[in-house]
């Protein structure tokens, strides 16, 4: 008997286009090559051969049935619960019904069918339906759902899998392949080609062909034949993707996306790329992370810290901060599209911000207080025992009595002091930034005790910043800077470039919520921080500081591991470098920075439907 193959036909929304090359002769079998639709293309988070209905967009992996069927009654001869057919309107059809046009195979679990059609011109056709299946499997051997779960990027550097396709294997995020194919199908192994997609469906990477081997199939699951391939690993970035140990089992991906799977260039199934499967927080899924960035010049109207002019000084932060987005797709954490991120490049701030009780946060003990903004002359009688944040609320007083609006806010205790400081920003009306400064003929403050300084951010010399005493309030630089960008939302990531930090040695640096401090959430990193992106990742390491809530890094008080991008001084240029993210480490991110923590910096996104091209 003659075989008429129908197979991988193109379907174009809900309107699917048959065969024209159908020419059978009377009593041709129809052999159709389906595979077992366990993916999810509709992202529901159901299989989609499990609905009951089935809209356009579950539909990609369905096979038109020929139009010379139409009429005809199906009756199932072997292998029934392998397959169904579903109609135009997407609904499964019970076997014994009359075809209606524009119905579809669906292949359900892998095997063959036998299915008698009965048809008026024709009498009795053979179909058979030769079902393939599609596993991944993680490294216990254990099935990863395709529509439950979903396929995680790497986070351990490339190793060599010792062993053959049966054999566990330490890599939680790789995955296996196994499909297993009908007895009656060519025995070459399959040809299967991986294209790792966008979440808008552009291709990033391929595999133009998958390396499969013969492996063993399930227990009862004859009739089948199986293979298996090298467990893929999903990676971000070249260094990773073509290291030698690695190189034929590696494919870039991006969160969100997918991995489609094609057998000669059709879709076969696809898996979708988020966070990690579980962690001690639980499976993650998409988390993003709002960012705001600016780039100060280094004098007002000056260049820009980076990039010699503004365009590109846009454009080399949002290569970083893309860089950063892609390391943090091991947590299922994006900060967004890069090329549509905000950045700004601003003038450093005029001395708009004066310091009550600088440094060791010492209470008045009576005196007076006098200070020019933008030329108006202020003054403040200070009284023995007034903490700095009482003063500094007297301040704003007589600040608003002269016309301008300010904001107050108290520092963290350093480390030896006594309490915590205060800071006014003089602001004007329109809530631009109003100038500060002393009167030459009176001294800024008659007041013994209590501490009175007038900050100014000079960044040609070098940012002035915090060490570990100073370090949860930050310098009165410091300070004046970024008091002048924050504008205290919440929910937001300051990312600020700086030229440089003074004295050297330093490239970023993070101010984080437990700090206690008016200044959290923000990074500030400098023109060798960027520069030092391929090998420390500098800009990402600060951010996890950040998300994670973290003061400190797994080195100072454990094992040195120098593939942790929060190692506190690893550097390299090599997928051994510091880039990887431990579970644990991502755990720590939903739980301080996740949608139920506290203070949330990170939202969930709704999981959304890849558009592949069958
Ligand atoms: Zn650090």
């Amino acid at each position: 008997m003659a075989r008429v193959v129908v197979a991988g036909v193109l379907v174009a929304g809900s309107c699917a286009i048959g065969p024209t090359v159908w020419g059978a002769q009377q009593n041709e079998d129809v052999v159709v090559d389906l595979w077992a639709d366990r993916d999810d293309d509709d992202a529901n988070g159901i299989a989609d051969g499990e609905q009951q209905e089935l809209p356009v967009l579950a539909r990609t992996d369905l096979s038109p049935v020929t139009a010379s069927l139409v009429g005809a009654r199906l009756r199932v001869a072997s292998g029934g619960s392998g397959a169904r057919v579903v109609t135009a309107a997407g609904r499964p059809l019970p076997w014994g019904s009359e075809l209606p046009s524009g119905a579809f195979w669906q292949g359900l679990s892998p095997g063959r069918l036998e299915v008698t059609a009965t048809t008026k011109q024709r009498g009795d056709v053979r179909i058979i339906l030769n079902v393939s299946g599609f596993d991944m499997r993680d490294g216990e051997g254990a099935r990863v759902d395709m529509a439950t779960s979903h396929a995680s990027l790497e986070r351990t550097p490339p190793m060599r899998i010792e062993g053959g396709v049966d054999a566990p294997y330490d890599d939680f995020d790789a995955l296996r392949v196994v499909v297993s194919v009908p007895d009656a199908m060519p025995a070459d192994a399959p040809d299967l080609s991986v294209d790792s997609v966008s979440p808008l469906g552009a291709r990033l990477d391929t595999i133009p062909r998958l390396r499969l081997v013969p492996a063993a199939c399930a227990r009862d699951s004859g009739g089948l034949r199986c293979w298996a391939s090298a467990p893929i690993r999903l990676v971000v970035d070249d260094q990773d993707r073509n290291h030698p140990l690695v190189k034929d089992r590696s494919i870039k991906a991006t969160l969100g996306g997918a991995i489609v799977f094609r057998r000669g260039g059709h879709k076969a199934q696809m898996i979708r790329v988020l966070g990690p499967r579980s962690s001690p927080a639980g499976p993650i899924g998409l988390l993003r992370a709002s960012l705001r960035s600016v780039v100060l010049r280094v004098t007002p109207g000056g260049v820009p810290a980076i990039g010699g002019n503004d365009a590109s000084a846009v454009s080399a932060l949002r290569s970083e901060l893309g860089a950063a987005s892609a390391i943090w797709g091991q947590c299922g954490v994006t900060f967004g599209d890069p090329s549509s991120l905000e950045v700004r490049v601003v003038d450093p701030p005029p001395p708009h911000l004066v310091s009550i009780g600088d440094g060791l946060g010492i209470r008045a003990s009576g005196g007076e207080l006098r200070l020019r903004v933008d030329g108006k002359t202020l003054v403040v009688v200070t009284r023995a025992g007034e903490t700095p944040g009482a003063v500094a609320l007297e301040m704003t007083r007589v600040a608003e009595r002269a016309g301008f609006s300010c904001q107050v806010s108290s520092n963290a205790t350093i480390a030896p002091g006594l309490g915590p400081s205060a800071d006014v920003s003089f602001r004007r009306r329109d809530r631009t930034l109003a100038t500060a400064d002393r009167d030459p003929n009176a001294p800024l403050s008659t007041d013994a005790t209590l501490t009175v300084r007038i900050g100014s951010v000079d960044l040609s010399d070098g940012l002035e910043h915090f060490a570990d005493m100073d370090s949860m309030a930050g310098t009165l630089e410091e300070r004046t800077l970024l008091k002048a960008i924050d504008d205290g939302a919440p929910a937001l990531i300051e990312v600020v470039v700086v030229p440089l930090f003074e004295g050297g040695g330093r490239i970023g640096e993070s101010f984080i919520a437990s700090d206690r401090s008016s200044l959290r959430n923000i990074v500030v990193l400098d023109r060798a921080g960027i520069r030092a992106r391929k090998s420390s990742l500098t800009l990402a390491h600060e951010l996890g500081h950040v998300l994670m809530d973290l003061p400190g890094h797994p080195d100072d008080y454990g094992v040195d591991t120098p593939t942790l991008l929060m190692d506190s001084d690893a550097a390299e240029e090599s997928p051994f470098g510091p880039r990887r993210i431990s579970l644990e480490e991502c755990a720590r991110v939903v739980r301080e920075s996740g949608p139920g923590s506290p203070a949330p910096l990170l939202v969930a996104v709704p999981i959304a439907p890849v558009p592949v091209h069958q």
